[in-house]
This record gives structure tokens, C-alpha cells and sequence, in this order.
């Protein structure tokens, strides 16, 4: 069967940015015919500080949200990224067949640096783990964000030239991104920004954790324009069209039945049935994550069985590069 490969960091909880541009197409994909495996990429996590009692918490708390929110680890493989030590093996192998200017205009990398003094190297490499990542399980499929785009082309460019130069390896991987809506969920606080994990001001961000209360606080305290009528201009109006993208993908409905339907409201008013359609879905998997963190023993076994199966694949995978490479001394 076909591949399919994705991961999420563990950096924070889990925001419905998250949701809807990846994990709701993850639990989608276990149905299917193909191979899923799902990572939790926790040296990815690194590439900006983590204090490491929080990664260690959020690490087990972003497993508790992908159970509840559906993934099945019976259909799915689930793991931990730094137990399958093959994937720091294929990074090293990739960035040494990838240049500098490949990778500095990448745009995940210009966000995340300019707010820094002093850029860690491991950010800037980043995108070459991604593509090891990918690699590793001879994916032939990434289900991920609209914001990945760039780093799914760049593995497709370092698969090309592996092949190329060791022989034929690795098929070419194809991103899979949600169509419906440009699913790119922005920043409650700036829309020209996406919803990030790692977003230090905690109302830019719905979470999958947040209480009905937090939730509704958030989302009325969204930053919108100055205009009072609900209506879809993503470009003059970024901020009203984020609140009726995140809506239509709560409810399943159009944006068009939505506008209709709330004609007779303001923003200010709208906000409110934003906010209990986010409610209404999100609490049942909210109570579901508690349940989960009851339980760490289980998670954690949950993610060991992962561990294994990840690792068979890994290592038949780097024994047959290292052979390609030329390491050893097996002619
Ligand atoms: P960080 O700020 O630490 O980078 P993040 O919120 O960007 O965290 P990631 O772990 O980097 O989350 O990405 C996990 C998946 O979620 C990726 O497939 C990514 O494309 C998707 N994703 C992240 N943010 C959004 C968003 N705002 N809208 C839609 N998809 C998103
Ligand atoms: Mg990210």
C-alpha cells in the first residue's frame, strides 16, 4: 500500500489550526487503504529552547489530544521521533547534499528567525530533518498545513537528488493539503499571521484544551475591523474572514449559508455563535484529553508500541543508504 507520513511538533497544545489543516485529514487517511504513520517530532521541538520538564509534558499531552481528537493507534502508527535515532542519521546524510541558499529563503525559517539575536543552526536545518523524516519511511504522501508547502518541495528536491547521485531510493513524496478552504487558520490577534503553537500571546490561539469559557473569552476578544456587517473578504477583511473559515469548518456549513444566516448580526454579536460552534465540537474531545491524562502509563505504551514498528522500517531504510553512501566496509 501507499505511504503516508505527518508530523506535529509537541512546542504547545494543540490549536484548531492544527486541527483543521492536518489532524482532521490524519484520522481521514487511517480509514483508507494506505500505510499511515503519524510522528511527534520532538527534535523538531528543539530547534527553538524548551524547558525540558514542559516538552517532557507537552510530549505526553499532545498524545492525549491526537487520541481524543481520533487517531487510532490500531489503524495508525503513533511515535516519538527521538526514539527512532535513524532520523538524525538520514539528517546529517541530506545536508550534506543540500546547499546553503536552498534553504535560507524559506519562509517557516525567515518567521521563526527574525525574532531572534542569535538563529540556532538546528533551525535552519530543519526543513532537511522534515525531509529525513519523510524519507526514512519512503512516504508517499504528507498530509499537512498550507504552510509546509515549500518543505514538502524541498524533499521532493533532496528525494530527486539522492536518486540521482546513489541510485533510485526514495519515491517522491506529494503533499496532501486541504482544499475546502485554504485551511490556513490565522492568528485571532493578527490575521496576517497563522495560529501557531509557539505563539507566545495565548489569545492568538483557540486550543483543542481550552474550556468553554476560555474559548468564548477568546474569541470574543478576537481583534476585527471597524466594520459592523458580517461578510467574506479574506483580503480587505482577514480577520472577519478567519472567524467565518474557523465557523464553516466547526459547522460544516458554507460560508455563503453562514453570511445569510447572520445578516442581521454585527461582528461583535457574531463572535458569540462562533464561539458555541466551537464549543459544541471541541468539548466532547476536551473531556476525552483529560480522560487520557488520567492515564500516562497507557499513553506511554501507546506511543512505545509506535516506537517499534517506526524503528523495523527506519533501520531497513538507513541500511540500505549507508550501503548506497559507500559507509562500511561491505563492498
Ligand atoms: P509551531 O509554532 O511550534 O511551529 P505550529 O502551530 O506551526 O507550531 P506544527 O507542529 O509546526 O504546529 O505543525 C503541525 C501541523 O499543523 C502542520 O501540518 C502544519 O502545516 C499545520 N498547521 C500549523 N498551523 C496551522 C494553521 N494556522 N492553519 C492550518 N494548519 C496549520
Ligand atoms: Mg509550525
Amino acid at each position: 500500500p501507499k505511504k503516508v507520513f505527518s508530523g506535529i511538533q509537541p512546542t504547545g497544545n494543540l490549536h484548531i489550526g492544527n486541527y483543521f489543516g492536518a489532524i482532521k485529514k490524519w484520522i481521514e487517511l487511517q480509514d483508507s487503504e494506505y500505510d499511515v504513520t503519524y510522528c511527534i517530532v520532538d527534535l523538531h521541538a528543539i530547534t527553538l529552547p524548551q524547558k525540558p520538564k514542559q516538552l517532557t509534558e507537552n510530549t505526553l499531552k499532545l498524545c492525549a489530544n491526537l487520541l481524543a481528537c481520533g487517531i487510532n493507534p490500531e489503524k495508525a502508527t503513533l511515535f516519538l521521533q527521538s526514539e527512532v535515532k535513524e532520523h538524525s542519521e538520514l539528517c546529517w546524510i541530506l545536508s550534506c547534499i543540500t546547499t546553503m541558499a536552498r534553504l535560507t529563503h524559506l519562509p517557516q525559517f525567515k518567521d521563526k528567525s527574525a525574532k531572534l539575536k542569535e538563529i540556532p543552526l538546528g533551525l535552519y536545518l530543519y526543513p532537511i530533518l522534515q525531509a529525513a523524516d519523510i524519507m526514512l519511511y519512503k512516504t508517499n504522501f504528507v498530509p499537512v498545513g498550507e504552510d509546509q508547502i515549500q518543505h514538502i518541495q524541498l524533499a521532493q528536491h533532496l528525494t530527486k537528488n539522492f536518486n540521482n547521485r546513489f541510485g533510485y531510493t526514495f519515491p517522491t513524496c506529494q503533499p496532501m493539503i486541504s482544499e475546502d478552504l485554504s485551511c490556513r487558520i490565522k492568528s485571532l490577534r493578527d490575521a496576517t499571521k497563522k495560529m501557531s503553537k509557539s505563539d507566545p500571546d495565548p489569545k492568538s490561539c483557540v486550543m483543542i484544551e481550552d474550556t468553554p469559557d476560555q474559548m468564548t473569552t477568546k474569541v470574543k476578544k478576537a481583534l476585527t475591523d471597524f466594520i459592523s456587517q458580517v461578510t467574506f473578504d479574506p483580503v480587505n477583511r482577514p480577520s472577519v474572514a478567519n472567524l467565518l473559515t474557523i465557523h464553516s469548518l466547526t459547522s460544516n456549513k458554507s460560508i455563503e449559508t453562514i453570511c445569510e444566516e447572520v445578516k442581521h448580526l454585527d461582528t461583535g454579536q457574531y463572535k458569540f455563535v462562533v464561539a458555541d460552534a466551537l464549543v459544541e465540537h471541541f468539548n466532547p474531545i476536551r473531556l476525552k484529553v483529560e480522560d487520557y491524562l488520567k492515564n500516562p502509563d497507557y499513553l506511554q505504551s501507546i506511543l512505545e508500541k509506535g516506537n517499534d514498528k517506526a524503528r523495523e522500517v527506519a533501520e531497513k531504510t538507513i541500511d540500505e543508504v549507508k550501503a548506497k553512501v559507500g559507509w562500511g566496509l561491505k563492498a
